[in-house]
């Protein structure tokens, strides 16, 4: 049994699948496209925590199914409530920016949460959510095999490694996912508070792209 088909069923077995009918063609052999769809089938009905209750949709992720590069944000906040896409309000604005800065679009790359229901007034996720919806963007990241993650605030980070990291100690520094070269930067929420933090993660794009075009 393959290492990915083995991750697919414990995925299942968390979501409360006891019996499996297996038909049709293995999992392995299909599309990066197909297999988030299905996920995506999965996480847009999910109530596995409170954030389920307050939510007007979720906020699953957008753009190419095999992208190198992965942004990975906190939660939605109210826009990306609202229209079901992440990084849509002026923070998401200024990911865009940056993206286009890097030479590429929104559809070159691949931007989601590790938290896919607005938290209520955007508080800080609670320990609970971020573990309850940890298994979603690692199935994304699995599915997807970007070459670098750009994990965008604390958060973010915290919900891959499992450990609270103080963002400015971590920022900038190559750090390691399951193979995977992660780089934590700030999140553009924060960059529209201090302007001045710019030029750090420019820094830390310049980085990403020299390590793309390896
Ligand atoms: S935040 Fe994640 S775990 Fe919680 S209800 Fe939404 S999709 Fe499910």
């Amino acid at each position: 049994m393959t290492e990915e088909l083995l991750l697919e069923l414990e995925l299942l077995r968390e979501f409360g699948f006891t019996h499996l009918e297996i038909r049709g063609p293995r999992t392995a052999d299909r599309g990066s496209r197909e297999l988030l769809a299905e996920l995506e089938q999965i996480v847009t009905v999910c109530e596995k925590c409170r954030l389920s209750q307050s939510r007007t949709q979720v906020v699953y992720g957008v753009g190419n199914p095999n992208a190198d590069l992965m942004f990975i944000g906190e939660a939605p906040g109210r826009d990306e409530d609202i229209q079901g896409e992440p990084f849509v309000g002026r923070a998401g604005q200024l990911l865009t920016d940056i993206i286009k800065a890097m030479k590429l679009t929104r559809d070159d790359v691949y931007i989601a949460n590790v938290i896919k229901c607005r938290p209520p007034e955007n508080r800080n996720p609670e320990l609970d959510e971020l573990e309850s919806c940890r298994p979603y963007i690692r199935r994304q990241i699995e599915i997807i095999q970007p070459r670098v993650i750009v994990t965008l605030g604390r958060f973010a980070l915290q919900s891959l490694t499992e450990k609270s990291h103080a963002i400015a100690a971590v920022r900038g520094q190559w750090l390691d996912y399951n193979g995977i070269k992660v780089l934590p930067t700030y999140h553009p929420a924060y960059l529209l508070r201090n302007p001045a933090a710019k030029k750090e993660v420019w820094a830390d794009m310049k980085k990403v792209m020299a390590e793309l075009e390896r």
